[in-house]
This record gives structure tokens, sequence and C-alpha cells, in this order.
């Protein structure tokens, strides 16, 4: 309400104008605005507040957003804007939105995936920089091999590692496509299909409610019909019998992730098997391309099993279920496992329906 009043009493006039009617500024006593609080940091006049940013604003004593408004108003009133803030945050070109965090993040990227970023998940927001050098290497979206030139966007540290995380699960589910040809490529009676190809998308998009959940591949008989679905998952640990490095002591999916692979079972009336990839980044000076090393699957009803606990992730607000490893078997057993043992599980799943994946 004093703020309301002190913009009440503005004068405009020619040349340098009054922050304040003299009625005001003489009497300060009983006028606790804010014209009163501007006066005491020595802002005396329109000029002087326009020289200022909001931050600075903001940082005198006794202005809140609520004397911010009022200030903005009456700068409005002549034509004038509070200054531009050289330490405002960036905006994240995916979120479209300033974040604290948002900073230069670069990337070796193809002509293509460039493209697309800006296009498609950027609001078609051009790069800040792209680097005039074209050097041949791995693009770190696509992963092909090709020219590449490094190039940079604000984006805020969660949109960069998802953007990072997805070369890496791109680059695994070709992976999952290769072994799949070579471990089951003379069992031709099953067509295995990308179902939902991963895409960098505008933040939101994919966290649709309403969306379906589906396996990432869909495994058909000749006739069309579904027999089996894949949900991968990818990341730089191994697990036990193959892979690089050391084995993960447990393996961790988040409850939605589960929750997703049963409705996408329900779905698809067909066993849903969980795969790990192990990928990892190898150099090629200046970029690194991503190589799957090993690959993993669990039987569903082997997941219940397995379980040791659920609980809340560290530092996230989401829960997450944990299985013993042993619930893995290596890929390279797949087919024995679709000879011995898949239809006695399909029959198991017709009857009963799919397993629960975990329970609290
Ligand atoms: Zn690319
Ligand atoms: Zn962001």
């Amino acid at each position: 309400m004093v703020g309301l009043l002190v913009v009440a009493t503005l004068v405009p006039v020619p040349g340098r104008t009054p922050l304040l009617s003299i009625r005001v500024s003489d009497s300060i006593e009983h006028m606790r605005g804010v014209g009163t609080r501007l006066k005491k940091v020595g802002i005396t006049d329109l000029d002087g507040l326009a020289a200022l940013n909001r931050r600075e604003v903001l940082a005198i004593p006794g202005i809140g957003e609520s004397s911010l408004v009022t200030i903005v108003a009456a700068l409005a009133s002549t034509g004038r804007s509070l200054a531009a803030d050289p330490y405002a945050s960036y905006t994240c070109a995916r979120d479209s939105a300033p974040a604290r965090d948002s900073e230069l993040r670069s990337y070796f990227l193809c002509e293509a995936c460039r493209q697309a970023f800006s296009a498609d998940a950027f609001s078609g927001r051009d790069p800040e920089w792209i680097s005039g050098e074209q050097i041949e290497g791995y693009c770190s979206h696509c992963n092909t091999e090709t020219v590449v030139s490094l190039t940079q966007w604000f984006l805020c540290g969660t949109c960069d590692r998802v953007i990072r995380s997805l070369g890496r699960g791109i680059a695994s589910a070709r992976y999952v496509e290769t072994q799949w040809r070579e471990l089951l490529g003379d069992l031709a009676e099953l067509e295995l299909s990308e179902v939902d190809p991963v895409t960098l998308q505008p933040r939101g998009l994919r966290s649709d409610p309403n969306r379906v959940a589906t396996a990432d591949f869909v495994a058909r008989s000749a006739n069309g019909s579904a027999r089996l679905g894949l949900e991968l998952k990818s990341g730089r640990s191994s697990l036990p019998h193959g892979g690089v490095g050391s084995p993960m002591a447990q393996f961790q999916l988040d409850t939605t992730d589960c929750d997703d692979i049963v409705s996408a079972a329900s779905d698809l009336e067909a066993p849903v098997f969980l795969l790990h990839a192990q990928v990892i980044g190898r150099a090629q000076a200046p970029t690194e391309r991503f190589v799957g090393v090993g690959l993993w699957f669990a039987r569903p009803w082997d997941m219940i099993d397995n379980l040791v606990d659920v609980r809340r992730r560290p530092r996230e607000t989401r829960d997450a279920a944990y299985y013993k490893t042993g619930m893995f078997r290596p890929f390279s057993q797949f087919v024995t496992y679709l000879e011995d043992e898949f239809d006695q599980d399909e029959a198991i799943m017709r009857e009963e329906g799919f397993p629960l994946l975990y329970s609290r």
C-alpha cells in the first residue's frame, strides 16, 4: 500500500524525473515507503534507479518483491526499465528457463545431430558457438565416425547429464541389435525391432503421465505376433561372468522402471526381459566413442527371488529396487534359454500373468 502511494505521487518532469514528490521526501519520518528506503542508499531519482538491475534493487535493505513491482511500474510509466544484470543466470536451451547452474556445455556433434538438437529439443535455439575446426571423430550423440565440430549451448547440469547419457543409450541400443544378430541370427523366426528409439526431447515431454510404457525392443514371430520384449538399461559397470572391470555389487532399478516393465508385458501379452549393457568410452582424441563390452539378461521370474530391498536412492526422491546380480545371465545364454525354458515361461505367463518384480 505504501509503495503504491509513492507511485501515485510521481510527477514526471522534463529532464531528470524526480523519483518522489517533494512531499514524500520531505516527510520521511511519516512515509516509510519505497522512496524512503531508496533515498537511504543514495538513490534520489528514476535515472539512478534505472541504472540498477533487479538483483541490485533487491539487495537494498527493506526492498522485497512487492516493492520491486512498484519500482518496475514506476520506471515503466516513464518508458524505462531496470538495467540488465551482467550476472544473471543463463537460460538453459532445453528448459527454456534461466537456471543457476546453466553454463556453456560442449559436445562433439555431427551436423545432423546438431540440427536435430536445435530444432527438436532446444526450441530452435542455435548453438552459442560452433568450432570452425572440422574434426574426424565420433559424434557424442549418434556415436558415428564422421566429421564433427565442437558445439556449445547454455544448459543446466540436469540437461547436460541427460544429453551425455543419451549418447551412451543410443550406442547401447545398437550394441543389442548387433549382439542379437550375432547370437540369434539363426533363429530367423524372431524379428527384433526397436520400439521407442532414444531421441533428445525438450524437458518434460517424455514424462507425460499418459504415455504408455513400452519395452525398448520387441521380438516378433514371422506372423507378426509379439513373442517377447526387452527392456534395456545401460551403464559403465559390468555384471558377473563377462564384461570389463569388477562387477557391480547390486543392481538397482527404479520402482517406476519395474512398473513400466510390468505394464509393457501386460500390454504386449508377452514376457519382457531386463537387459543390462555395459557400455564404456574409448578415446579417439579429442572425441570418444561408446563401445558395448558386455550384455546380460534377467528372466523376470528370477527377479523377485533376488530382491534385496526397496529403498530411496541416495540424494533422490525416487525409490529403487535393489537386486542380487545373480539374477542376470550372460546374453550369450539367451539362445539356450529360448530353446530350453522359454516355452514353459510363456505358459506360466498365460496362466498366472506376468510376475511381480518387487514388493515392499
Ligand atoms: Zn551425430
Ligand atoms: Zn536444463
